[in-house]
């Protein structure tokens, strides 16, 4: 099935044979192939601040250690003179990207953020981040915002002030949303609403960043299939711009602490079936610093991006995972034999094919080099 792989397009049922053949070393090196045929030996990433505007949620996913819980006292809704204060010392540290990640609509469950918003004259996070991107942009980095599930209304407007967005599909599977699921009590993880979001991400035109949760319950079958909606998804809109594989790491003091996390060859065989699957369509990122120590194993697996990386904040996710620095990070990737590359928040192929506002569209020129990637 692996011969002459290259060219042929991979329907879901043959990609489950594969995935579950146990052929982890033929099916890397055809996946790495395709990667050096479409991406030669280029891995790249880019240089962020994260900034997790609230950990107020809706959502309650069994895996979150990241969300408020009711009563207790570390709610966090950042202010503007504290994500002033966050972005200015991303442009001294060079960054590129202002990565604004926080709780899904967090207006509609807690009073508190109700409350802030109004003060501050907002209705929703939504009106309050879109000016939060525009002091990004006059800082001199390139906004890229994962908010959630969004209507097209929202999309439309945050595409004005964003390099791209981003909502991962986590899982295509409506049996995560059951009782006893990771996703029983977040209504905005049913997977149609999410698909929804990144189709009508991709009808507006939006350089969109999506992927998959791996080991939250899904079975191998159900994984497969999440990476065929995404596909589906970028055949029609072509709005893609990479896919994370991304483990899942359990929290302590959450429903799942005590779930086994994923294995390394579970990571490397889904980004290689990914790669498979989407040749050269797309880009594929797995997180560097939630497989610390494993990165050179995983660059065997057709992925060609590490995603954001920052010099100056942390994972808020991910608080006990801390990012390689930029320099670690380039020497493991060479040792490899691989070429470690910066890029923005947008990828190249989305600046040509111009699916930028006019309001991003100057620093995105002002910070890329003739053929896309971050200016040296
Ligand atoms: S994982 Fe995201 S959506 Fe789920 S509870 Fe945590 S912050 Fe909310």
């Amino acid at each position: 099935m692996l011969q002459n792989i290259d060219g042929k397009d991979l329907n879901f049922e043959d990609a489950l044979i594969l995935a579950s053949s146990g052929n982890i070393d033929e099916i890397c090196e055809a996946a790495d192939r395709i990667r050096r045929r479409y991406y030669s030996n280029i891995v790249t990433f880019s240089s962020n601040v994260f900034i997790p505007l609230t950990n107020y949620c809706r959502n309650r996913c069994g895996y979150c250690g990241f969300r408020h819980k009711p009563g207790d006292p570390s709610g966090i809704i950042m202010r503007p003179d504290e994500v002033k204060n966050v972005l200015i010392k991303g442009k001294e540290a060079r960054c590129t990207e202002a990565l604004f990640t926080f709780g899904e609509k967090p207006e509609e469950k807690y009073f508190e953020v109700k409350k802030f918003l109004e003060e501050l004259g907002y209705s929703s996070i939504i009106d309050y981040l879109y000016d939060l991107c525009l002091m990004a942009l006059e800082i001199g980095l390139l906004p890229h915002s994962n908010p959630g599930i969004l209507d097209k209304s929202e999309i439309r407007k945050l595409k004005q002030v964003n390099a791209s967005i981003g909502l991962m599909l986590e899982s295509s599977s409506k049996r995560l949303c059951e009782a006893g699921g990771p996703h029983e009590h977040s209504p905005g993880k049913l997977p149609e609403k999410r698909i929804k979001t990144v189709k009508a991400a991709g009808e507006l035109k939006v350089p969109f960043t999506s992927g998959i949760l791996v080991g939250i319950g899904e079975t191998l079958e159900e994984r497969i299939e999440s990476i065929y909606v995404l596909k589906k998804l970028h055949e029609k809109y072509d709005h893609i711009q990479e896919i994370i594989i991304q483990n899942f790491n359990p929290k302590p003091n959450t429903p799942m602490e005590d779930f086994s996390p994923p294995t390394l060859n579970d990571i490397i065989l889904t980004a290689a079936i990914t790669r498979l699957v989407f040749k050269g369509k797309t880009n594929i990122q797995i997180p560097p610093n939630l497989n610390i120590g494993q990165e050179r194993e995983l660059l065997i697996s057709g992925m060609n991006d590490w995603g954001g990386i920052s010099p100056i904040t942390v994972d808020e996710i991910n608080p006990n995972h801390h990012w390689p620095s930029k320099i670690k990070l380039g020497k493991i990737t060479r040792e490899a034999g691989f070429s470690l590359r910066e890029r923005l928040p947008i990828y190249p192929k989305y600046i040509q094919k111009n699916y930028i506002s006019s309001n991003v569209a100057p620093l995105v020129h002002e910070l890329a080099d003739n053929k896309g990637y971050r200016k040296m």
